[in-house]
């Protein structure tokens, strides 16, 4: 074989659902050295990282720690720890993410419950109300941020409903964390789980959890053992928790790039995070619905960090998205489940939302658009952003 030559990827700027771009702080602290996974000097960074950790899910829970693995890693663990075969479950979903829970959930052999919202719109905590009354599940799944649809759940009021029917809440957060008010103590989430290649701009590979005491006692209470080994977390905890005993070897540089990105985002602050976020949502709003685009989800329930708006008829999901890649070196995302091929999902998230991304995704949308014949007076996307930064 010929050696394939030295890796130099393009320059991109990741405008999709995730990854988003990493920090270059980050990218930075993970060319530092190798230290071993029990070397004194990294326990003290995992204690650091897990310290920070709480501070940015808004948790006293001592269960708090970066499962290495992605998102999904994160939705196994708090659903393969908490659900033994025959518990009650009930998951609530409103999109592609939703009906993932709703698969690992039935994979942990519960006695499932599934209520759907249509794509684009989130629950009333009446609906859900009512299900628990008649079902008295022992967890309810919930994701927080669909970003299948860019609808976010209202989730702060859900922990206390969830307790009054002896009901664990355990909700998605991937696309929360670091981007929109997410509050885990005060609004009573039992489990959370996030990733780091969103709101955190790190890259993809950890799956910050946290789990309250409530959910600690119902894992000690298990009858059966967990069905994953490696996802167990009362053996996990023998590393994450406080006798650091070998489980798996610590992906190092991952949780270098996860107390970088922790850092930026306590250096920031979280509230002047979350008014960023909106800030410059507002903008790229008023940007695409002068393009003439309109978004998929409800306009009560949108999120920040992810927009997702419908193709135009006529125009190629396909054709632009390339045109967008090889020509401006911007990735967005396309559709996912019932919105494949309908809709275009743009990601401004953690170090992504500033005004270059939304100026920039902007202007070549324009430009792509305006080839594949949309109509709309040019410049009238960035100009809309502009005018709602600078009002
Ligand atoms: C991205 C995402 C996931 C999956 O995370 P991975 O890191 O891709 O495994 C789960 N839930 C939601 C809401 C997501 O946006």
């Amino acid at each position: 074989m010929t050696i394939p030559g030295q890796l130099s990827p393009s320059p991109r700027i990741l405008l999709g659902p995730g990854p988003s771009d990493a920090h270059p702080r980050v990218l930075s602290v993970m060319s530092t050295p190798l230290l071993g996974h029990l070397d004194p000097q990294f326990l003290d960074i995992m204690v650091e990282t897990q310290t920070m950790l709480r501070e940015v899910y808004l948790t006293k829970n001592p269960l708090t720690f970066p499962v290495s693995a992605t998102g999904t890693a994160g939705m196994e663990t708090c659903l393969v720890n908490l659900i033994e075969p025959g518990d009650k479950a009930v998951i609530c979903t409103m999109g592609y993410f939703g009906n993932r829970m709703v698969d690992i959930a039935g994979r942990c052999g519960a006695q499932l419950t599934v209520k759907e919202a249509p794509w684009g719109q989130v629950f009333d905590l009446q609906q859900i109300r009512e299900t628990l009354q008649t079902v008295r599940p022992k967890v309810l799944g919930i994701v927080h941020a669909e970003t299948s649809t860019g609808a976010i759940q209202d989730i702060s009021a859900l922990g206390k409903l969830c307790h009054e029917f002896g009901t664990l809440l355990v909700a998605d957060c991937v696309t929360s964390l670091g981007c929109s008010p997410l509050k885990l103590d005060e609004w009573e989430v039992d489990a959370a789980f996030s990733c780091s290649q969103k709101g955190l701009s790190c890259p993809p590979g950890m799956a910050p959890v946290s789990f309250s005491q409530r959910a600690v006692d119902a894992l000690k209470a298990r009858k059966t053992k967990v069905q994953s080994w490696y996802l167990d977390l009362t053996t996990i905890m023998g590393y994450w928790g406080g006798d650091r005993a070998y489980h798996h070897t610590a992906p190092i540089t991952m949780v270098y790039a996860l107390r970088e990105g922790l850092r930026l985002v306590l250096e920031e602050g979280l509230e002047a995070r979350w008014a960023r976020h909106q800030r410059n949502h507002v903008a790229l709003k008023a940007g695409l619905e002068a393009l003439g685009l309109q978004y998929t989800a409800a306009a009560n329930c949108r999120m920040p960090q992810l927009n997702a708006v419908r193709i135009p008829d006529g125009v190629d999901d396909l054709a632009c998205r390339k045109r967008l890649l090889t020509e401006f070196g911007i990735e967005i995302g396309g559709g996912l489940g019932d919105l494949k091929g309908k809709a275009w999902r743009i990601g401004i998230m953690g170090h992504n939302s500033r005004p270059t991304c939304v100026l920039q995704v902007l202007a070549a949308l324009e430009c792509v658009l305006l080839g594949a014949g949309a109509k709309f007076t040019p410049g009238s996307g960035v100009a809309a952003a502009e005018k709602a930064y600078t009002a």
